[in-house]
């Protein structure tokens, strides 16, 4: 087995600016593992608010190389081995290698991953496209320019979200979900969401602090909107502590691991009542088409980071009319763009 890795700059269409502050450019990491004759592609979209930078990235990748035995297609040894290799986070690192082992898996075995998962390609939801930070008219202008989605994320967390809201919602009919990306306290939150709920919004993702489960629980009991938690449900182990506080957590292989942990994450989500959202990071087609496959078991899917970007150097999922439809080669079915 041989494992290959190196940087993946990903320009975005416009500057990407949500509550706590703006990007350009993606700094991502590539990745290739070959074994008996076949390259399973991988990627990892490091988030600096999950602890993770490039170069962490990078320095991580020949430990958890390692920690894969002999065959990288014994996919719960191969997750075992992260997370001994590194008990807590580099989750975009672990996400990498392991997507690079379903594609792997899928194409020695001449099939899709979505059908070694024995998921129906049909039942895909429809991808949000989000809407970020910027003056309400431009906010607006880009939700009207955004017309062949049926489903906008409307980024969220100004002292002037209801003027985004209403600029919005007088542009488009689209169906509109908010993201507060943590930035309001629980009183605004119920505020906010309250006067919100006049516009037709479907619900609401992460309306306060990460570490704030309480407040959670509190903006759910007292405002009119589903509240889905994103930073603060990263991993399995969130699950449990979360239930009871919220009506659905948005789970990103870049915050879990990988699509191994991802699974067992949507099916203890689904053993405590929990709706599902798939969400992502800016990825290129390579790691949203790996969280499109599981899409199929979700309710909510959130993966337009690649359509954010300029210069994709992959094509893998497609969106039409909003809804994700997966590719059907074998493994990710994820292929370079030629140039
Ligand atoms: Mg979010």
């Amino acid at each position: 087995m041989n494992v290959e890795f190196g940087p993946l700059d990903l320009t975005l269409r416009s500057p990407f600016r949500i509550a706590r502050g703006t990007q350009h450019v993606a700094h991502n990491v590539q990745i290739e593992v070959a074994y008996d004759g076949l390259v399973g592609l991988g990627e990892a979209a490091p988030s600096a608010f999950y602890g993770e930078r490039r170069e962490t990235v990078l320095s991580a990748l020949p430990s958890l190389a390692e920690a894969l035995g002999d065959d990288p297609t014994f996919l719960e040894d191969a997750t075992t081995g992260f997370d001994r290799a590194f008990p807590h986070g580099n989750a975009a690192a672990k996400a990498a290698l392991d997507m690079a082992l379903y594609d792997l898996l899928g194409k020695r075995l001449g099939m899709p991953v979505y059908r070694l998962l024995g998921l129906n390609p049909a039942a895909t939801p429809r991808t949000s496209f989000t809407i970020a930070l910027d003056t309400p008219a431009e906010m607006a202008r880009k939700a009207r320019d955004a017309g062949e989605y049926p489903l906008l994320k409307i980024k969220l967390g100004t002292a002037y979200d209801l003027e985004i809201v209403r600029a919005i919602r007088d542009a488009t009919s689209a169906t509109l979900r908010v993201d507060a990306n943590a930035a309001w306290t629980p009183k605004e939150a119920i505020r906010t969401i309250t006067a919100l709920a006049d516009y037709d919004i479907e619900l609401v993702e992460q309306p306060v602090a990460a570490g704030d489960l309480e407040g959670l629980r509190l903006v759910r009991e007292h405002a009119p909107l589903p509240v889905f938690a994103d930073e603060s449900c990263v991993t399995l182990e969130d699950i449990p502590r979360i239930a009871g506080c919220v009506d659905g957590i948005n789970i990103k292989l870049m915050k879990c691991g990988g699509l191994h942990t991802a699974l067992k994450m949507i099916h203890t989500a689904r053993a405590h009542h929990l709706q599902v959202m798939l969400g992502c990071m800016i990825e290129s087609s390579l790691a949203i088409t790996a969280a499109a496959h599981l899409s199929p078991l979700v309710d909510y899917a959130d993966l337009d980071g690649a359509l954010l970007v300029a210069d994709d150097p992959f094509r893998g999922v497609t969106v039409e009319h909003g809804k994700l439809v997966l590719p059907d080669a074998p493994g990710l079915g994820v292929h370079r763009r030629a140039t």
